[in-house]
């Protein structure tokens, strides 16, 4: 189902009215986790300011350490809802398990699948009955071929809307979170139909390498760029060495709007 095979021409996914596919370099961007409703409303700004058209944001976060900040769950929903009515950015935001699709579906303009979960198969089951489309990130130490068939159980359930994002696998190197694996941007769009957008937050992990790792992506024709954003990283309760602050975002945002050819 998601094989180009049978489906030559390379899939436009809307969400929320937002177009992500070839042609377009969709620009994501907000809070690694929603903390309180001021801060998420500073960093849609910031999102909407720059020119992102769609807003990022995590009430579910599947922390490595049972002691981390795990997210407000359906308290942070409402947040990120309210924050879609002062902005009027769709809202993208992940779910962690099964049994939560319905309720985060209900909130949500499109689900993130992490890479924690790129393989759990129930869930994917779930998200593919949801009635909204779904991003769903490659697991860290998965191949391009269980990428695509993890996107297989999405469709399966009848939900071609599905969003591939290359996130940075696990490899030997620890200068970087993650080693962004850029070849996997066109190996995926020539074996699916499915847009490929890139996460350069996650994937080096480091403020100073967003920009280069967006550049990159850029160069190999990702679709989209899904980016973190704070407008306090220092008191970020997830990930802030690894945010945009607003000037960054404003800088990034021109490289991505300054591309020939982009609607
Ligand atoms: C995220 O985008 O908030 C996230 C946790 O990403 P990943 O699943 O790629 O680690």
């Amino acid at each position: 189902l998601v094989s180009r095979e049978n489906h030559p021409n390379r899939s436009v996914v809307r969400v929320g009215g937002v177009p992500i596919g070839p042609g377009t370099m969709t620009l994501i961007a907000g809070p690694c986790a929603v903390e309180t409703p001021e801060q998420t409303l500073a960093a849609a700004q910031m999102a909407k300011a720059a020119g992102a058209t769609l807003l990022r944001g995590g009430a579910f976060k599947p922390r490595t350490s049972p002691y981390a900040f795990p997210g407000l769950g359906e308290a942070g929903l409402r947040i990120l809802a309210d924050v879609r009515a002062e902005t009027g950015l769709p809202i993208v935001t992940e779910v962690v398990d099964a049994g939560d699709v319905a309720l985060v579906a209900s909130y949500a303009d499109m689900l993130q699948i992490g890479t924690r979960n790129a393989q759990n198969f129930t869930l994917l089951q779930a998200a593919g009955e949801a009635g909204r489309p779904v991003m769903l990130k490659r697991g860290m130490s998965g191949t391009i071929d269980e990428w695509l068939m993890a996107a297989e159980y999405v469709a399966q359930r009848g939900n071609l809307d599905i969003v591939l994002c290359e996130r940075g696998i696990r490899t030997f190197e620890k200068a970087t979170r993650n080693t962004l694996d850029i070849s996997a941007v066109p190996v995926a769009q020539r074996l699916s139909h499915l847009p490929v957008i890139v996460d350069p937050s996650h994937s080096g992990g480091r403020r100073d390498l967003v920009l280069p790792l967006t550049r990159a992506a850029i160069a190999v024709g990702a679709d989209g760029v899904i980016i973190d954003v704070h407008p306090h990283p220092e008191t970020a309760l997830c990930d802030g060495p690894q945010a945009l602050v607003d000037g960054d975002l404003r800088e990034l945002a021109k490289i991505v709007r300054d591309l020939p050819g982009i609607v």
